[in-house]
Formats: structure tokens, sequence, C-alpha cells
């Protein structure tokens, strides 16, 4: 049964009450049949305390919970909406292609259309339409071994790929925030065949090729790490990656699920092309519907069933819905789109930051393209050891009073802030005015 919302709030005067009655009767009835009482861990706000807010409508910057308290979109569905929620061009391409009918199991020209869109953009010949991210790294792997016939694949502590059996080591993000080690239920077998290197350390990369590069199948990085907060890739590390696997006959993927389509029209390697031979896809080219993509290389990519002998399927793959939102949020993604996302993180990512600078917050603000984060520590955050030197408790009470005050943060410190072209002037002066009482309760906080 559907909760009717009869609470408004104003969305100046606030703060908001700390209780929110709609949302907890919601998420008592969700943790009575689902564990944890989500469907995705990070949303139970375990690292930050408190109630999960649950959402009943968006609209351009703006997000509605069932308590009728109205937020500043932080999270963009965690990267996806860079022209904000319901943007009319995107909604309409979704209700024209559901009226033609949800799924039909064979090919449609909307997918053919989104592949195009995707390769145009990118450095790839050929692309995989899958259904989440975790789907296209699954297989980006599986390729690279059958390619090269080795079994063996390194990645970075700290970055994320998907709950992918053998990159749920140090994965960052959702691992990290509930503070778990590697998941239960992921065999020896699948976690044994998993390098796991510190980030941004070329020579970490060299020793371990010069140990065993003949069994190592491929290294998956993230383009720029998100899930750990935003870290940059130092200069040339994601070129050096591509040395040495050439170098050793191993392959690059370039983990682009976050990045892609987000922080330049071709992803981080539109801004800082690699000679990577796979790249996945994810969040921004489904427009908020379940669509993600891997592609590569022809040579690669040819390996894939029915071309090859590689096996991936999938029931709703290329879902006309899905491609639809996608195609229209990638055409609605041109130059003056990634511009404004570029200004918007820079004016939104300084406003915290200086609040925070003026209550004395030991504070890190670090940028990948639009993407940010602010890790609450003085230290040079440059790798998963040195992003969990945060103090949890400034950052607990930084995001409890901006979600008092109307700014929806991610719930976790080592997730990337994201923005959409929809922020205006309202919701700017929203983000101004919850700034500066969150930087005073993150300096009051206890560590
Ligand atoms: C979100 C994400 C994934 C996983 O995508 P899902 O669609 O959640 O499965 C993989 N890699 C990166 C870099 C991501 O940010």
């Amino acid at each position: 049964m559907g909760t009717a919302v009869t609470t408004t709030y104003p969305t100046a005067g606030l703060p908001y009450p700390e209780d929110a009655p709609v949302s907890q009767a919601l998420f008592d009835r969700a943790q009575a049949i689902v564990p944890g009482g989500v469907n995705s861990p990070v949303r139970a706000f375990r690292a930050v305390g408190g109630t999960p807010r649950f959402m009943a409508s968006g609209s351009g910057p703006w997000l509605t919970d069932v308590d009728g308290r109205r937020y500043v979109d932080l999270v963009c569905s965690w990267g996806p909406l860079i022209h904000g929620h319901a943007h009319p061009a995107v909604i309409e391409a979704v209700q024209r292609a559901a009226a033609l009918g949800t799924s039909f199991g064979t090919p449609t020209a909307g997918e053919v259309d989104l592949a195009e869109e995707i390769v145009r953009r990118t450095s790839i010949d050929e692309v995989r339409l899958v259904n989440s991210g975790t789907e296209a790294t699954m297989t980006a792997i599986r390729l690279a071994r059958g390619y090269t016939g080795r079994s063996k694949v390194v990645k970075f502590a700290g970055c994320y790929h998907g709950h992918v059996d053998a990159l749920l080591a140090a994965a960052g993000s959702g691992v990290a925030t509930l503070g778990l080690p590697d998941s239960p239920g992921v065999t020896g077998a699948a976690a044994g065949e998993t390098i796991v290197l510190p980030y941004n350390d070329v020579a970490a990369v060299e020793a371990v090729f010069a140990a065993e590069g003949g069994e190592i199948a491929a290294i998956i990085t993230e383009a720029a790490p998100g899930n750990m907060g935003v870290i940059t890739p130092r200069d040339g590390f994601n070129e050096a990656l591509a040395e040495i696997a050439h170098r050793h006959g191993a392959l690059l993927i370039i983990d682009e699920v976050m990045t892609g389509f987000r922080v330049s029209a071709g992803g981080w390697a539109g801004l800082h092309p690699v000679d990577a031979d796979l790249f996945t896809f994810g969040k921004v080219m489904g427009g908020g519907l379940p669509a993600a993509a891997f592609g590569g290389r022809r040579e690669i990519m040819s390996r894939l069933a029915p071309a090859g002998p590689v096996y991936q399927a999938g029931t709703l793959s290329g879902n006309p819905l899905a491609c639809a939102a996608g195609l229209a949020s990638l055409r609605l993604a041109d130059e003056a789109t990634y511009k404004r996302l570029d200004e918007l993180s820079g004016t939104i990512g300084s406003l915290c930051a200086d609040a925070l600078a003026a209550e004395g917050v030991p504070h890190r603000l670090q940028y990948a393209g639009n993407m940010f984060s602010i890790f609450f520590t003085d230290a040079e955050v440059v790798d998963y050891d040195s992003a969990k030197t945060q103090d949890a408790g400034a950052f607990k009470a930084f995001f409890h009073t901006m979600l008092a005050n109307g700014v929806y943060l991610p719930p976790s410190a080592f997730e990337s802030w994201f923005v959409s072209t929809a922020i205006d002037d309202a919701a700017l002066d929203q983000i101004a005015a919850a700034a500066p009482l969150a930087a005073r309760a993150a300096a009051g906080a206890e560590s």
C-alpha cells in the first residue's frame, strides 16, 4: 500500500526534525522481510546512523521524501542522473518506449542507436550491452581470461568494480563503509586468483609482474577512483598500467562505470586517453534505468559469443526502456553540459570546504573531473590506506546536519558526491545555508 504524503515543509527556514516517521515506518516493514531493510547496503545509513530516507519523488535538483521533506540531491542515484531527476526528454523517451512494449527478447533499433552513441564517444571498436556495472566487469574479466588463457587478475585496494566474486577483495565503497572484511561466500579459489595492490603505486605493479607476469590475464582499475572517496590517479599512472600489462602480454581493463559519460563526453579516457584493451560503462549510460556495457578492441570483443567462444548472455540486456533512457540522456549531454557540471562541482565543493576551513575542521577536497568528495583528514589521500585516516565522527555530524538542512549527501565518507546540471540558484542557496551549520557540527563532533 502506498503511503500518503500530507506533511509539507518549507525549503527555507530549516532545519527539519531529526525523526522521519513515515520513512521509519517503511524501514520497519522492510527490515522484517528484506535483509537490513535495503536492496543495496550503503542505502541503510549504517555508517552514519539514523533512519534512511525513503524517497517519494525527484524533480530537477530536488528529492522529496515520504515525510514530505525536500533535499538538494548530491547523490544523483550514485552518479547516473547528470541532468537531474525526471528530465522531460528522458521521461518522454521512456514513456514512448514503454507504450510500444517493455521487452521483446529480440534485437531492437534502440540497442544499435545506444551502441553507436557509446562507440562514437569512446575509443572502443565494439560494445556489448548488459544490465549492471557488476555484469560488465564480471564479463570483462572472463573475456580477458578467455583471450589470454591466463587466470590471475590485478586490482587495487579501495577500487570497487561491483560485487563480482573475484573483485570483492579490498573493494572500497559499501564494503569500506561497513568495515567488512572481504565477503564470506567468496571462495578461496575465486579470491586466490586476485592480486590486490595499493593504488597509485607503479613500483608495486612492476614487482608483481616481474614475479608472476606470465600468469596475469589483466589489470582492472577504476579510471579515476570514486569508491574510496575521490582520488585522482597520479600523472601517468593509467598509462603506466597499460605499458606494464602489454609488456607482459596482459590486458588493461579501465572501469568507467562511474566516470563514463559523467566527467566528459568520453568519460575519464576522454580527458586522459589511455591505451586500454577493455572498458566498462554503466550509471550515466542508463539514464537512471538499468543499463551497462563493456567494450574494447575488435580482436578481443570478437571472442565473445556468438562471434566467439567466451559465453555471455542476458534476458533483459539492451532493454528497450533502458536504451531509450540512456540514449536520451547521452544525446542531451553536450559540451555545455560537462562545462556546467564542472562549474557546479567547483562551486559546491568550495562552499563546503570553505565552511569547514572557517571552523578549523581538517579536510581535503578532492576532484576527478566533476566527481568530488571531502575527506575529513589532514593527510594527503592517494590510496585506500590514506583514505582510511578520515575522522568518521566529523563526517557523520556533517552529513546529518546537511540532511537536517535539506541537502542529501552520500551516507558514507567513502563515496563520491555527484552534481547534476539541474542544480539552480535555489539549490545552491540551500547548500550555502546548510554548509556553515554542518561545518560547526563537524567541529564539535567527537572523533
Ligand atoms: C557502481 C560501480 C560498479 C558496479 O555497478 P552496478 O551497476 O552497481 O553493478 C562497478 N564499477 C564502478 C567503478 C562503479 O562505480
